[in-house]
């Protein structure tokens, strides 16, 4: 399960695996992938805790997979075109959402390092990540898409995708054409 936590400023995403481990692991991959595995009975806050007692060590070899990923970027938009581009898409697709009960939205944009966007549903606040300038417009169409169905369901569960994949049923080729982007 994708989650999603604040360190030191940034924003970070892990995989939270449930194991029957001992105590909390820790891995992270060369592609800057963190990897969390505990077992069921410790609770989300101690993870969390445990992940803020690390976050020097995790930032850092963040920091450093950065550094060692050579793979030149294609530059699709400059960053005002990305802006228009997504505020766009949002004013598009939200006819659908509104019917679906969302009251309103607002968009911000930031450069992130670990996702594309976020959602938060109860101040109906949309981020975007600039660094999208870096991916195809199918792929920022999808990102719209994924944040606006967090409005519906305000997390990653099975009925999230089946949201999802009523307005953009290609969402995983999209998702996996991001994860070859490296905006580190
Ligand atoms: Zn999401």
């Amino acid at each position: 399960m994708i989650k999603e936590l604040w360190l030191s400023g940034n924003i970070i995403q892990y995989d939270l695996q449930r194991k029957k481990v001992k105590n909390i692991n820790l891995r992270i991959k060369s592609d800057g992938t963190i990897y969390v595995s505990a077992n069921k009975q410790v609770s989300q806050k101690v993870i969390e805790e445990f992940l803020i007692s690390k976050s020097k060590f995790i930032l850092n070899a963040l920091e450093k997979y950065k550094t060692a990923s050579k793979a030149p970027l294609k530059q699709y938009f400059t960053e005002d075109e990305i802006r228009f581009v997504i505020t766009k898409l949002c004013k598009e697709v939200y006819p659908y959402f509104e019917k679906r009960g969302v009251k309103h939205f607002a968009i911000k944009f930031r450069r992130m390092v670990s996702m594309w966007g976020s959602c938060n549903p109860t101040k109906g606040i949309l981020t975007f990540n600039t660094a999208l300038m870096f991916a195809p417009i199918e792929c920022v169409e999808y990102v719209v898409l994924h944040e606006f169905t967090h409005f519906l369901q305000a997390n990653h569960s099975s009925k999230f995708y089946e949201e999802l994949a009523l307005v953009c049923p290609k969402w995983k080729v999209y998702r996996e054409r991001l994860k070859k982007i490296n905006i580190r």
